[in-house]
């Protein structure tokens, strides 16, 4: 039986939780959903990642008002899909002045950002109810480069009382990945490059390098991490389990695509191939089946070659859905 594209049949309200982790820091969470992550200094405030629309933003600056009236001054967005940067104009109309990104965020936003923003919004009914509210693109107004902590090209922002550190740690989910750190309090935003107990999309990745900067992710010795979907985790050990699970899905999705593209499947068999060993580990997993065809897709591509991941558009999207899940 053919499956209902992406997330067109996924209609049901998630539940948000605004959670205070540490002095500074929060997570906003939605069981699975898009998360945002919230520090809030003596000055001012930032958001990590947008959410999907203004409308659904509103519901994030409301449990902000809860705890402060400082500012919100900084949104960072960790990297360039739909559902997390497009909420951003809230903020803006809320007095933001700086958006944050990467270069290889902003170079992502002029290459495929558009066709992603219509894409992601056929994907995700749900989450993109209010779609009248997005004014277009999201764009940064604040570039950093590729440095790590203290070198060129990293961002130290201090919100008064809080410092927050901003860097791209490696390619994974995207090449232009982006988290914030918060040392003094061991707090890691990490947006999409680590999951917990969700699916991991991957239709836009680098997964040779992405197990690497997971790595990187891990020296940090992070007490707690906002992922992009699933819980917020508390204690080193349970960071790990996230890292650990995000590992694993990759680096399982990859072999895969790695033995179908080396046996000479086609896409079809590649899926079907994949599936022997992702569906045991991962099938229960909120979002699941709506990642696995864009994820073969691309571990395929990858397999053979392909460095920079074929832009999907809204077209490209329901032809390959119609041949992997139909
Ligand atoms: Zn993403």
């Amino acid at each position: 039986m053919s499956k209902a594209f992406a997330s067109q049949a996924d209609l049901e309200d998630k539940k948000t939780t605004f959670e205070q982790l540490s002095p500074h820091c929060w997570a906003y969470t939605a069981e699975g959903d898009p998360n945002s992550g919230v520090i809030i200094g003596d000055k001012f405030i930032m958001v990590s990642d947008a959410t999907a629309t203004p409308a659904m933003a509103q519901d994030l600056i409301k449990q902000i008002r809860t705890v402060s009236d400082k500012p919100i001054k900084y949104v960072l967005l960790t990297h360039y899909h739909a559902v997390r940067v497009l909420g951003a104009s809230a903020y803006l109309a809320e007095g933001a002045t700086e958006v944050i990104a990467s270069r290889g965020t902003y170079e992502l936003i002029v290459e495929r950002g558009a066709q992603d923003m219509q894409s992601e919004m056929e994907r995700f009914p749900r989450l993109f109810r209010g779609a009248d509210s997005v004014p277009g693109l999201t764009w940064p107004t604040m570039v950093i480069g590729d440095g790590k902590p203290g070198r060129q090209g990293s961002l130290e922002v201090d919100l008064g009382g809080v410092k927050v550190s901003i860097w791209h740690p490696g390619p994974g989910h995207t090449r232009g990945d982006t988290i914030a750190w918060v040392e003094e309090e061991k707090v890691l935003f990490s947006g999409d490059l680590v999951e917990y107990e969700a699916g991991v999309y991957t239709g836009d990745a680098q997964l040779e390098e992405w197990p690497a900067t997971l790595e990187a992710l891990r020296e940090l010795k992070a007490e707690f991490i906002v992922p992009g979907r699933g819980e917020a985790m508390k204690g080193n050990a349970d960071v790990n389990k996230a890292l650990d699970y995000t590992q694993r899905w990759v680096t399982t999705l990859f072999q895969a695509g790695k033995e179908a593209a080396a046996a000479g499947m086609d896409l079809k068999t590649a899926m079907a191939h994949t599936r022997k060993s992702m569906d045991p580990v991962f099938g229960h997993v909120f979002i699941y089946e709506h990642c696995l065809p864009f994820d073969v897709s691309r571990a395929y591509d990858e397999a053979k070659g392909i460095k920079n991941p074929r832009i999907w558009t809204a077209e490209r999207d329901k032809e390959m859905w119609a041949a992997l899940q139909g």
